[in-house]
């Protein structure tokens, strides 16, 4: 009775995992400083970063025709997000920040007050455009070939990395944000695959903050969430039985949390090509397989989810959530219980309904409170949680949340 009760405890600990963190060791790791590249958020992956895009449909050719520039100008850097690999040999002594739970923090920087514009210029025969603010250090570099602009080269500050491949480039589907995927290699030799979104600016729209202390992504005064009709969150996984699972889990938890916003579509779709997560048009649910996010090795960080801003209107433009398979690794178990728990039966239902309360917009919930929005919702699903059938259920605190950042 006693071993039975130690392991239910130990396995209440491991659903806490969101996009959540789970403290491996407590020991303190000395921090690792590296100079910015790129600037905003960076996720350290083991190996290649460009594992992160296997299976996805990319798309190489610019949509920037030479010709209708004019649409393109005036728009703002709506974010960053760069992997960046890491050698295992870094990792023993590397680590970081200490507490960052997830993806999103880093991106709070406001970023998208500069405005930028194409200019041409020219060098012999060669034709060139630079997307730049004079308002920011940051500057893009295209050449033009057949009509096209192709991204040759991008300059942070004094700092300017040669592309070493365009992966994918998106425009979205109303014309009003695009984005670029790339790879390059910085003054370290580090692989670094980069997204940059852009957007179109509008008219700062002044929204009622929120007076009831819900932590809202990114900003608690500003309610930043979707605001299409129609938003599809899709199952982009190969065709097996993880990818059966996670469809089935997602949206049963999507309609945990949209039967709360009843004024606006939210659906989860199976595809069978996807591009990558830089796609501007599909919000896509992601698995990497046999791969780590080494930013702080003490810490398992099974899902996250990527969110794309437009801080002046208050939106979300493109959300991405990802499971690390090999993030479970991590977790050297010494008893057979856990040795023979299959991975796939770790991607608990509550924490798939915690990625997509991020999805959703919502932050975590650190303060006690009962929620499935931090790493102790044990209050929010029912007992059975290491089963892969195990239900979660939106306490209140998440129930007043959704409801408040949608104003239903
Ligand atoms: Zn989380």
């Amino acid at each position: 009775m006693q071993r039975k009760a130690l392991i239910i405890t130990i396995v209440n600990l491991l659903i806490i995992i969101s996009c959540g963190k789970v403290k491996k060791a407590p020991e303190p790791l000395h921090t690792h400083h590296s100079p910015p590249t790129l600037r905003m958020k960076k996720y350290f992956t083991q190996g290649d970063p460009l594992q992160v895009l296997k299976g996805t449909s990319k798309n190489p050719l610019s949509f920037l025709k030479e010709s209708e520039l004019g649409k393109f100008q005036g728009f703002i850097l709506a974010a960053i997000s760069n992997f960046q690999e890491k050698s295992p040999i870094l990792l023993q002594d590397s680590i970081t920040t200490g507490n960052e739970p997830h993806g999103n923090k880093k991106q709070n920087k406001i970023i998208d007050n500069e405005v930028y514009s194409f200019k041409k210029f020219t060098e012999g025969d060669s034709v060139y455009y630079a997307l730049f603010s004079p308002t920011a250090t940051m500057r893009l570099d295209f050449k033009v070939t057949n009509g096209l602009l192709q991204l040759i080269s991008v300059k942070d500050g004094d700092r300017e990395y040669a592309i070493s491949e365009i992966h994918h480039y998106s425009l979205k589907a109303d014309g009003n944000a695009f984005s670029f995927l790339f790879h390059f290699y910085d003054e370290f030799d580090n692989k670094i695959l980069s997204s940059l979104s852009f957007s179109k600016d509008a008219a700062q729209l002044i929204i009622k903050p929120s007076l009831n202390h819900y932590n809202f992504i990114f900003r608690n005064d500003k309610k930043i969430r979707w605001r299409e009709e129609v938003v599809e969150l899709n199952i982009c996984m190969a065709d097996n039985h993880l990818a059966e699972y996670v469809r089935n889990i997602a949206d049963d938890s999507m309609k945990l949390w949209t039967f709360r916003i009843p004024q606006q579509d939210f659906r989860v779709k199976k595809l069978d090509t996807f591009p990558p997560f830089s796609d501007l048009n599909a919000h896509c649910f992601y698995t990497v397989d046999n791969y780590l996010i080494e930013e702080q090795v003490e810490y398992s960080v099974p899902m996250m989810t990527i969110i794309t801003p437009l801080h002046s209107k208050n939106k979300i433009l493109d959300a991405d959530i990802f499971i690390w398979e090999s993030e479970y690794l991590k977790f050297n178990y010494s008893n057979d219980f856990f040795r023979n728990l299959k991975t796939l039966e770790m991607y608990h239902s509550p924490t798939i309904s915690h990625e997509i309360g991020h999805f959703l917009g919502l932050d975590h919930k650190f303060d006690g409170t009962k929620s499935l929005m931090s790493y102790l919702n044990k209050d929010c699903v029912t007992p059975y949680r290491w089963k892969p059938n195990s239900i979660p259920y939106l306490c209140q605190y998440d129930v007043d949340a959704i409801r408040d950042l949608y104003e239903f």
